[in-house]
C-alpha cells in the first residue's frame, strides 16, 4: 500500500504540472503531425514517421544540448519504450509492463501503475520482460501486459478503468507491443510464435473495453470451421496439420492506421515452428505469415495483403514499423507504406491496393536475389532453405532491421534506419527428430553458439555482426550516408526539422548527426545501452529530446557482448534540453567475485553442458555465457548462487525475480553439466582478467585479424556462390 505521504506527494506533483490537461481527441490525433508540442501516439502521428517538426534545437546549437532530468525506473531487464507526451505529461513503460506518468519538464513522478505480472510466466517471453509503450485516447492510457491483458488507466490518476484478458492464459502468449488507436478502438496484437501460438489482432471499444472485432493471421483447424473467407483462402496455402503447433504469425509490434482510407495495417510475424518443412511439410506459402495485411478499420474484414516471404523459414517477420508516406512515383501521386523489416529488403507498397512498387536490399541479403515486381514475389536463391544441407543465411532471424524504430524526414526525404548486417548458419532438425516442447522454443533447427577460445568468440561476436545508422533514399533505393557503430545492436532513431537525427547506441552513447550529411554533431554518455527510439516535445515553451536507456530484448541479450566499462544496469528515462545542466550519478565500480574452481568433468560432458546451455540459457544469458547486463552474467555469479544452482534451475528458487524453472526439460545431471560449463567460462574470464594487459591486447588483436579474414572469405564465398540473378 502507498503511504499517505506518497499519495499526498503524487497529488501535489500532479498539481505542479504547468500545462492544462486536455483529452486526446480524434481531432488531435488527426492533426498530430502538424502539432509540434506533443508526441501523442507510438510513431508520433498516425503516419508513424517519427519526425518532429520542432527546430528550436538545430544543427547550429545542438552542441549546447545537456541533460534536463533523468528518471530511474524500479525494474531491470531492459527498456524498449517510446514515451508518449501530451500537455506536459509523459507516459512511459518499463519492463514487466509497469507504466509511469512523469512531468515532462522536470521528470517528477506523477503516478505509477504496476499490473503485477506473475513473474513465473517469464518462460514464455522470447526476448525479455520488455514493453514498447502505451496508447492515449480521450482521458485514458492503454497498456498491453506481458501476461496478455489490455488495461485502460485514467490518465490523470493512473487508476485502472477497465481491463480485458486478450489471450488464452493457458497458452504461451505475451504482449510487448504498444497498443494503437483507430476510430475510438484500441488495437492490440500479441507475441509467442516461437511457443506454438496462433496470432491475431483484436479491436476493443476504447471507452468500455468491449470487443469489436478480431482478425486471425493464420488459419486454425479446418474441422472447426473458418472464422472468415480470408481464413478459408489462407488454409489452401498450408499443408499437413499446421494448427497443432499454432502456426505462429503473431502481430507483436507494428500496427498502423490510415484514417483517410479507413484501413488498419498489421505486420504479421514468422511461422511456428520457423522451419517451413516441419510446419507445412508439403510446402505452401502459409498465408498470412510475414505479410502486411490491410483490414477495414470498422469491421476487421480483410482488404488486401502483401506476403513478403512466402513459406517463411528463417524467423523473418513483417512486424517491423510501417511508415505511411505520400510520394510521387513515376509521375503519379502514391500513398505508400515504407517498410524495412527483418528480411533485409526496403519495400515501397501502395497502401490503397497492396501493390509492391519497389523492393531493394539495404543490407547483405542471401535468401533472395530480388523481387519480381510483376508478381510481387521474391526470387529465392538455391540452398538457402537448408533442406538438403545446412546453409549460411543473411540476415539472421534477429533481422537486418528489427523493432528498433526508424524515422523519416520529409525535409531530407531520407529514412534513418538502425541496421544489423549479420548472417548465421541454419541446420534443420530432421522431421523424425523434431519433438516440440510444451513451454519452450520450438524453431526446428539447431541452436548452437559458436565454438572456440574465449577471446576468439568475443572477437567474432564483436566484429561479424555490424551495426550502423543508415540514411536511405527510399525512392532511389540507395544509401546516402552511413555511420558504422562500434557495437551491433543500437537504438531507434528520431529525425527533426532542426536537420538532426538522434540515435542511442549500445556502447552507452546518445548522439546527434546532421540529417542531410551524417556529420556527427553531439554525443552524451548515458551509462547504459539504448535500444528504444527517442522522442521530441515542447514543455514550458522549450524543446526536449527524450529517450529510454536500458539493455535487454532479443538482439542485446543473445549476442553475448562484453559490457562496456562505465555501464550501469539502471534503466532510466533521460530528457535533454539546450543548456541542460543535470548530471547522472556516478557508476559504481563493478566488483567481480572470484569464481569457484572448475568442476571435475570430462571434455565430452563439458561439451554437453555447452549444448544444453545454448539450447535453454543462451537466449537470455547470452552466447558463451556473456550477458548484456540486463540480467545476471553467469560468469560472475556470487558463490552462494552456485550452491543453489540446482534449486534455481529446477525448483524455481528465483522464479519471483523472473528466472523460470526448467524441471520439465532438464534433470539434475544435466543441470550439473550446465553449471560445469558456466564455471568453465567463469574461470576463463577470471584468467583473462588476471593476465597482463599486453598479453590480452595482443591476443585480442590477433583474433580480430582472424575474424576479419574469416569475414572477408565468407563474403567472397557468398558473392561467388550466389549469382546476382538466380534461376527461378
Ligand atoms: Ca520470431
Amino acid at each position: 500500500m502507498k503511504s499517505w505521504m506518497a499519495v499526498l506527494w503524487s497529488v501535489l506533483a500532479g498539481l505542479a504540472v504547468a500545462e492544462d490537461w486536455q483529452p486526446v481527441t480524434e481531432e488531435r490525433l488527426l492533426r498530430a503531425g502538424d502539432d509540434p508540442d506533443h508526441w501523442l501516439s507510438h510513431g508520433r502521428s498516425w503516419r508513424e514517421q517519427r519526425f518532429s517538426p520542432l527546430a528550436d534545437i538545430d544543427e547550429d546549437n545542438v552542441h549546447r544540448l545537456g541533460l534536463a532530468w533523468h528518471f530511474d525506473v524500479a525494474t531491470q531487464h531492459g527498456m524498449e519504450s517510446t514515451p508518449l507526451v501530451a500537455d506536459g505529461r509523459m507516459y512511459v513503460t518499463a519492463s514487466w509492463s509497469v507504466v509511469y506518468a512523469l512531468d515532462a519538464a522536470t521528470g517528477e513522478l506523477l503516478w505509477e501503475y504496476d499490473p503485477e505480472v506473475p513473474r513465473e510466466t517469464s518462460i514464455r517471453y522470447c526476448c525479455g520482460a520488455i514493453n514498447r509503450g502505451v496508447a492515449l485516447w480521450q482521458d485514458k492510457v492503454y497498456v498491453g501486459t506481458l501476461d496478455g491483458r489490455l488495461v485502460a488507466l485514467e490518465a490523470r490518476s493512473g487508476e485502472p478503468v477497465w481491463q480485458v484478458q486478450t489471450t488464452d492464459p493457458e497458452k504461451n502468449y505475451s504482449i510487448t507491443g504498444a497498443p494503437r488507436i483507430a476510430g475510438g478502438q484500441v488495437l492490440i496484437g500479441n507475441g509467442g510464435a516461437e511457443y506454438d501460438v496462433r496470432g491475431y489482432v483484436t479491436a476493443y471499444d476504447a471507452e468500455t473495453g468491449a470487443q469489436r472485432w478480431r482478425f486471425h493471421t493464420v488459419p486454425g483447424n479446418p474441422a472447426e470451421g473458418f472464422e472468415s473467407e480470408a481464413m478459408a483462402r489462407a488454409a489452401e496455402t498450408w499443408t499437413g496439420e499446421w494448427w497443432k503447433l499454432g502456426g505462429g504469425g503473431t502481430v507483436w509490434d507494428a500496427i498502423a492506421y490510415d484514417p483517410e482510407l479507413g484501413l488498419v495495417y498489421i505486420g504479421v510475424g514468422n511461422g511456428a515452428p520457423h522451419n517451413h518443412r516441419l510446419r507445412s511439410p508439403d510446402g505452401g506459402d502459409n498465408l498470412y505469415l510475414t505479410s502486411i495485411v490491410a483490414l477495414d478499420a470498422r469491421t476487421g474484414d480483410y482488404v488486401w495483403h502483401l506476403q513478403q516471404v512466402p513459406g517463411e523459414s528463417w524467423d523473418y517477420t513483417a512486424t517491423q514499423q510501417m511508415a505511411l508516406v505520400d510520394i510521387e512515383w513515376q509521375g503519379e501521386p502514391r500513398r505508400v507504406i515504407m517498410h524495412a523489416p527483418k528480411a533485409g529488403f526496403f519495400y515501397l507498397i501502395d497502401r490503397e491496393t497492396g501493390e509492391l512498387l519497389s523492393a531493394e536490399p539495404f543490407a547483405t541479403v542471401t535468401w533472395a536475389s530480388h523481387y519480381d515486381l510483376e508478381t510481387g514475389r521474391p526470387v529465392e536463391r538455391p540452398g538457402q532453405r537448408y533442406e538438403e544441407d545446412k546453409a549460411l543465411v543473411f540476415p539472421t532471424g534477429l533481422g537486418a532491421h528489427n523493432w528498433n524504430p526508424m524515422s523519416y524526414s520529409p525535409l531530407t526525404g531520407l529514412m534513418y534506419l538502425p541496421v544489423l548486417d549479420f548472417g548465421g548458419e541454419f541446420k534443420g532438425t530432421p522431421a523424425e527428430e523434431f519433438q516440440p516442447l510444451e513451454r519452450h522454443w520450438n524453431v526446428g533447427y539447431d541452436i548452437q553458439g559458436p565454438r572456440g577460445p574465449e577471446l576468439f568468440i568475443q572477437a567474432l561476436m564483436q566484429h561479424l555482426p555490424q551495426g550502423s545508422l543508415l540514411a536511405w533514399d527510399p525512392l532511389a533505393q540507395r544509401e546516402v550516408w552511413r555511420v558504422r557503430h562500434a557495437r551491433p545492436t543500437n537504438g531507434g532513431t528520431l529525425a527533426t526539422a532542426g536537420n538532426l537525427v538522434f540515435q542511442g547506441t549500445s556502447d552507452n552513447g546518445f548522439h546527434a548527426w546532421r540529417a542531410d550529411t551524417g556529420e556527427p554533431l553531439w554525443s552524451w554518455p548515458v551509462q547504459n545501452g539504448v535500444q528504444a527510439g527517442p522522442v521530441s516535445y515542447r514543455a514550458n515553451g522549450e524543446q526536449y529530446i527524450a529517450v529510454t536507456a536500458g539493455r535487454g530484448g532479443a538482439l542485446s541479450m543473445v549476442l553475448g557482448l562484453e559490457l562496456p566499462d562505465g555501464s550501469t544496469p539502471v534503466n532510466r528515462v533521460l530528457a535533454f534540453r539546450l543548456d541542460g545542466e543535470a548530471e547522472l550519478p556516478p557508476v559504481p565500480a563493478r566488483v567481480l567475485p572470484e569464481p569457484l574452481p572448475r568442476m571435475a568433468v570430462s571434455r565430452a560432458e563439458l561439451e554437453r553442458g555447452q549444448q544444453l546451455y545454448d539450447l535453454f540459457c543462451s537466449r537470455c544469458h547470452g552466447i558463451h555465457a556473456v550477458s548484456d547486463g540486463s540480467i545476471p552474467d553467469l560468469r560472475h555469479l556470487p558463490v552462494a548462487w552456485h550452491e543453489h544452482f540446482e534449486a534455481v534451475v529446477l525448483e524455481g528458487l528465483m522464479e519471483r525475480a523472473g528466472m523460470p524453472r526448467f524441471d520439465d526439460v532438464l534433470d539434475r545431471d544435466e543441470v550439473r553439466l550446465i553449471q560445469a560449463f558456466v564455471l568453465e567460462r567463469a574461470n576463463q574470464d577470471a584468467e583473462r582478467r588476471a593476465a597482463p594487459a599486453w598479453w590480452t591486447t595482443t591476443r585480442q588483436w590477433f583474433y580480430r585479424k582472424v575474424v576479419g579474414a574469416l569475414d572477408w572469405m565468407m563474403r567472397r564465398s557468398i558473392e561467388a556462390s550466389t549469382p546476382a540473378t538466380a534461376a527461378e
